[in-house]
């Protein structure tokens, strides 16, 4: 026999025109996040529907990692006539853990014959005489909800709060400086709340031609791709740039560095179709994320630069990564990238001579040599193996597509490269 799980959408509901879009952008990520499990996904009366034959834990797990989702609950889904309701409710009943219960109907067929106080009280006295279990109106130990729709009723008991947020995919993309410590995942995590799709760029230290493909950094995103299905990760080898600053004074290290990323993650943002950089910066967490650096960071971007944990307390983040599955990971020593570290770095670096270094060492043609000894890897939960194409090839293949008309990348192909400088 089929079983039902109703969703039931959080903030999603209160974006007045844009609801419905909204409410097919969740359905759609649910079909993805439910892909080869033989779902049917369904949305209707406010509400989403899943039907499985079976595997119904794990459809519950996944639905717990669909951001947009409010709570869900598997439920009876049966005609809207009373005797239906009362077979699924005294089924309902018998399974029910603890002592007391009580009923809470909701009529949203304003046909249905009889009122909500109606249902709670006939439905009540049924299952007091067939358990036996006391009515609790104020405390019970479980709640039988029935909602009468217009094509259906649902009654069910356990719900299960989901993430909230929006659907990803609803609110853009960005370049997300991704280092592979306990931060940047979160910050990542953090942007898909509120429905935005991040394309990780992570620079490493290994030479060109041999990206760490299999190492940390891509594990860290399988499992955040497990929030958000299809994921890109793009490698990029920071070789070029280390011989270009090698006489750079040692104390505006981490500040030209993080110029170099930010320079190299603008240049690529359109190739992606992002709209905006991100980083998993937490203010004056380190010399390098002061606000006054910060303010250098930010200096002369084209971009908004989002940075979702920048009042959070490591603590805090700490706590986040352990809930969302990176922690450990995260923790994992990682030979791959000998992160620029500096013994007395500026927290007050000058953003005017952070920038002319940048223009007298040519910072945007070192980006640009780099993306040409990168890696893209596109994972896709549809796909058993993730695509790896060359960087620079993916790019010049964007930018020929886009010399010949087509239709922009759809809204659907979340993942898509748009287009790009050869
Ligand atoms: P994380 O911040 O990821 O826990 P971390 O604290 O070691 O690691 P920081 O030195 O705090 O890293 O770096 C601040 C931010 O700069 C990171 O959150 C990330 O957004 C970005 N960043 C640092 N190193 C890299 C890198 N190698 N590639 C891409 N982005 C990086
Ligand atoms: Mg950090």
């Amino acid at each position: 026999m089929s079983r039902t799980f109703v969703v039931h959408y959080s903030e999603v509901a209160l974006k007045g025109k844009n609801r419905p879009e909204f409410a097919r952008a969740l359905t759609r990520n649910i079909k993805r996040a439910l892909w080869g499990m033989n779902a049917t996904v369904s949305q209707s009366e406010s509400r989403i529907f899943v039907e499985v034959d079976d595997r119904e834990q794990e459809v519950a797990e996944k639905l717990s990692r669909v951001f947009g989702v409010s709570w869900f609950a598997p439920a009876s889904s049966v005609p809207p006539d009373y005797e239906s309701v009362r077979d699924a409710a005294l089924r309902c009943a018998a399974s029910l853990p603890g002592r007391t219960f009580r009923i809470s109907a909701r009529r949203s067929d304003k046909s249905f014959p009889m009122t909500s106080g109606e249902l709670d009280r006939t439905l009540g006295s049924e299952v007091v005489g067939l358990t036996a279990r006391p009515v609790d109106l104020s405390s019970p130990d479980a709640t039988i909800h029935v909602d009468v729709l217009r094509r259906r009723a649902l009654v069910y008991s356990a719900r299960t709060r989901g993430p909230g947020g929006l659907p990803v995919g609803t609110a853009g993309r960005t370049m997300h400086l991704f280092s592979g410590g306990i931060d940047s995942p979160v910050a990542a995590w953090l942007l898909m709340k509120r429905g935005c799709r991040p394309v990780y760029l992570h620079f490493h230290a290994s030479p060109p031609g041999e990206a760490p493909m299999d190492g940390k950094v891509a594990r860290l995103v399988k499992v955040l791709a497990g929030y958000c299905g299809k994921s890109t990760l793009v490698l990029v080898p920071f070789a070029e740039y280390q011989i270009a600053t090698m006489d750079a004074p040692g104390e505006l290290e981490p500040s030209l560095f993080r110029r170099f990323m930010r320079i190299s993650a603008e240049a690529l943002a359109p190739a992606f179709n992002a709209s905006g950089i991100s980083t998993g910066d937490s203010l004056s967490q380190a010399a390098s994320q002061t606000l006054w650096n910060i303010r250098t960071f930010d200096e002369g971007s084209s971009l908004p630069v989002l940075r979702p944990l920048l009042t959070y307390d490591k603590e805090e983040i700490v706590s986040l990564a352990r809930e969302i599955g990176t922690y450990e990971l995260s923790l994992e020593e990682y030979k791959d990238c000998c992160s620029i570290v500096s013994r007395h770095p500026k927290t007050r670096a000058k953003a005017a001579t952070v920038s002319e270094f940048a223009t007298r060492l040519a910072f945007s043609d070192f980006a640009w040599k780099s993306f040409d000894q990168g890696t893209l890897i596109s994972y896709d939960p549809e796909r058993p193996e993730p695509k790896v194409l060359p960087l620079g090839d993916a790019l010049r293949r964007a930018a020929s597509r886009d010399a010949a008309p087509r239709p922009l990348a759809s809204r659907q192909d979340d993942a898509g490269l748009r287009s790009g400088k050869p």
